[in-house]
């Protein structure tokens, strides 16, 4: 039993039937991943939009060398099965539109994509930047894309997912961490979503050889806020995947702190993050583990208020725990070597960054600080071949949200995509994959996960 008692609900026998009779809506129990799990459950669909197309090629090596067995007619027969039985992912390489017309291979190849993929299914669209386009034609049709994702994702069941990457010119090589995880079930509540793939130049790094059961293998992580709730979360998922994990948080969660370090194998670092000596105590720290690979900003207050009640140390004090003990710390990285090239740092900011929130306008604007503070940096960190990426979180299931008022609750569960809230894992999962060596080509994103939240862009 969760405490989601809608979803146990309409999840148990008599309420299936009953929610069935009375047109309830339903909420699909989400696959997430396992260590040792295949990437795809099922064969996947691959389609091309023009002749032009320049990651398809890629895509087909990759599924190939797991063992995926792949189809390029969309009515294909399945492994003895007819033309409608289900597959575990359609992908479309949506490269290389040259006008709006271009499109409708794309509604051709989807249309009986979406009535065949399975539970928990992948859809992805991969395009070119639209940005990198001059010509108004090519840039619309390229902008297209977004519209018809979000609008499929709303549209997908039972779990499906579908989102769009775009891929910048000449980045066509570097896809495979973002492949990985975008088709895997280490993306549940990633859903209708963009992502960038190789849009800050000068990247340089390489995915040959990597263990893809252990990724993180040989690195050493920084999680703040790691006593509890997500960063707990987060820490356990960082040390799955094969890092050495440091797990900081306040003196006050001391006892929990330990909890959370002794169950990773980790060291505990009680630290404020806002004290003025914390970037220099973190250092030490990390230099005493042989150097740090990746920086995960995870701490974060609320101190809700109407703007109109707001008070000034309230607001203070959410700036400096959110915002600016995270750019401190930053400038300290860049300017040590402690921090190793190739490093990664990821934040955590919040949809109340991106759509705000009621009673949340120091929250809100930390967070959508947060994404300022990702798109200056990104560029700065080339030079080390490192990255900065947030996770933008919507409704997850913590201490946090058990605490809302019921309506409130509720309304935050069911009104995305996915009809539940998601859990501290599908948060901690996104990171570990921006952490990833292997995601050197993936830089300065905001991620949402966040189930296609209603709320927002
Ligand atoms: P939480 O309150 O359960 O955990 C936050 C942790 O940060 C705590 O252990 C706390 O002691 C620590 N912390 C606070 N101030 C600190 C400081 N000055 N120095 C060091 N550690 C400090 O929160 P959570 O729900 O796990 O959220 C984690 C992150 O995710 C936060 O940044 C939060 O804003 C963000 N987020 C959460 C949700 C959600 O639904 N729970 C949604 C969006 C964003």
């Amino acid at each position: 039993m969760s405490n989601d008692w809608y979803s146990d609900f309409v999840n148990s026998g008599v309420g299936k039937t009953i929610a069935g009779q009375v047109g309830l809506p339903p909420v699909p129990r989400l696959r997430r991943y396992e260590p040792g799990q295949p990437l795809l459950s099922g064969a996947a669909l691959l389609g091309t939009a023009t002749a032009d197309g320049r990651v398809a090629k890629v895509v087909r090596s990759l599924l190939s060398d797991v063992g995926v067995e792949v189809h390029e007619d969309p009515q294909a027969p399945i492994g003895g099965g007819s033309s409608t039985s289900k597959v575990a992912a359609g992908i479309v390489d949506a490269t290389g539109l040259s006008s709006p017309a271009d499109l409708a291979a794309i509604q051709g190849f989807l249309t009986p994509v979406m009535r065949r993929v399975g539970p928990s299914g992948r859809i992805l669209v991969i395009g070119d930047v639209p940005a990198q386009a001059t010509s108004p034609a090519v840039r619309a049709a390229r902008r297209s894309l977004e519209g018809l994702v979000r609008s499929a994702a709303k549209e997908a069941r039972y779990g499906a997912t579908v989102n769009l990457i775009h891929v910048a010119d000449g980045a066509e090589n570097d896809l495979e961490s973002t492949l990985r995880f975008f088709l895997s079930s280490r993306s549940a509540f990633v859903d209708g979503q963009r992502l960038e793939v190789g849009t800050v130049p000068g990247f340089s790094g390489s995915s040959q050889g990597v263990d893809w059961d252990k990724p993180l293998a040989g690195r050493t992580a920084v999680v703040t806020g790691a006593a509890r709730g997500i960063g707990a979360t987060v820490a356990k998922t960082l040390r799955r995947d094969g890092a050495t994990v440091i797990c900081v948080d306040v003196p006050a969660a001391g006892d929990a702190l330990a909890r959370t370090a002794n169950d990773v194998g980790g060291s505990a670092l009680q630290l404020d993050i806002t004290a003025d000596h914390a970037p220099s105590t973190l250092l030490e720290h990390a230099q005493r583990h042989g150097g740090l690979d990746v920086v995960v900003h995870n701490a974060g207050i609320t101190r809700d208020k109407l703007l109109a009640n707001q008070d000034r140390d309230r607001w203070n004090s959410v700036i400096d725990v959110n915002l600016n003990a995270q750019l401190a710390i930053n400038d300290a990285l860049l300017a040590s070597e402690v921090f190793h090239r190739g490093g990664r740092i990821v934040t955590v900011s919040s949809m109340a960054g991106i759509a705000g929130n009621r009673g949340q306008t120091a929250y809100g604007a930390s967070k959508a600080g947060v994404i300022g503070m990702v798109d200056a940096t990104a560029p700065l960190l080339v030079e080390k071949d490192a990255t900065i990426n947030a996770v933008a979180p919507g409704f997850i299931e913590t201490a946090m949200t058990a605490a809302m008022p019921v309506g409130t609750r509720e309304a935050g569960r069911r009104l995305s995509s996915m009809t539940q809230g998601g859990l501290p894992v599908d948060v901690a999962e996104t990171i570990a994959w921006f952490a990833q060596g292997a995601s050197y080509a993936v830089n300065g994103q905001v991620l949402r996960v966040d189930g296609q939240n209603y709320l927002g862009a």
